[in-house]
Order: C-alpha cells, then sequence, then structure tokens
C-alpha cells in the first residue's frame, strides 16, 4: 500500500524552517521539540526528518538508520528531561496516534513523550 504524505502539514513546515520551534534536540535523522500545547509539564515530540505519515509506514519504508536514529533520539529525550525511571526519574509516557482511530491531528509521524506528573492510566 501506498501512504501518501501531505508536504502542507504542520510538521513539515517545521522541518522547513518555516514555522519556529522550540528544539529539544536534533541529530541526522529526526528532531524533538516541545508540544505548543503540552500536555504535562514535558510534552516533546520526536519526529523523523523523513517523510513518514504514521508509526507503520515509517517501519515499512525507513532505513535501519532512521529508525536506530529515533529510538536514540526518544532515549535521549527522555534524559535530557529527566525522566528515566532506570535513573532516577520518575517516568515518561511515549505514545503515538495514527490515522483516523488514533484520532492523528498532524499526519507526519510523531512520537509524544509525557512526563512530569502521574498520568493517570490514558491520556491521549
Ligand atoms: P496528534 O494528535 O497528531 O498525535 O498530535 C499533534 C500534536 O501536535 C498536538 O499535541 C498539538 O498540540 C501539536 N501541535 C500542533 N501544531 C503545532 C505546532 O505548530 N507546533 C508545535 N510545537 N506543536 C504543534
Amino acid at each position: 500500500m501506498a501512504y501518501a504524505y501531505d508536504d502542507q502539514n504542520i510538521f513539515a513546515k517545521i522541518l522547513r524552517g518555516e514555522i519556529p520551534n522550540d528544539t529539544v534536540l536534533e541529530t541526522e535523522h529526526t528532531l524533538a521539540f516541545r508540544d505548543i500545547a503540552p500536555k504535562a509539564p514535558d510534552h516533546v515530540l520526536v519526529i523523523p526528518k523523513g517523510t513518514y505519515v504514521t508509526l507503520d509506514h515509517f517501519c515499512a519504508e525507513a532505513s535501519d538508520a532512521e529508525i536506530v536514529d529515533f529510538n536514540r533520539a526518544v532515549a535521549q529525550v527522555c534524559k535530557m528531561i529527566g525522566a528515566e525511571p532506570g535513573h532516577g526519574g520518575e517516568g515518561f509516557r511515549a505514545i503515538s496516534n495514527a490515522g483516523e482511530n488514533g484520532v492523528q491531528e498532524v499526519p507526519h509521524f510523531h512520537m509524544h513523550i509525557l512526563a512530569g506528573r502521574p498520568l493517570g492510566p490514558m491520556l491521549l
């Protein structure tokens, strides 16, 4: 199945530098920045620089280098915000909404990292 990527989505504009963002981390293949409407004291969005619509699209078509880079960036963000439970942090939630049933607002694959307060059983 072909994935249709809309290059006018907000995260594509952020990647092109057309819209400002509060960057937390940038690597070769990945950008992490703070959510404009945070649902927790720390709410960071991690996105690949490549044009992938959803997590399944990313896993199907991204290179191993992009996938490794992305996952390392997710872990690095958790470290930077001090949320790593294995290193004295109080934990985090990583979640990715996909498609209509997942209520995905921005059609560029992204992982939400939420931390800094008890998040309850479900948030997004
Ligand atoms: P989704 O529902 O697609 O998983 O989440 C999209 C997220 O992007 C939302 O949490 C929303 O607040 C965030 N968002 C939407 N527009 C912008 C923007 O222009 N800048 C930033 N930093 N976040 C945005």
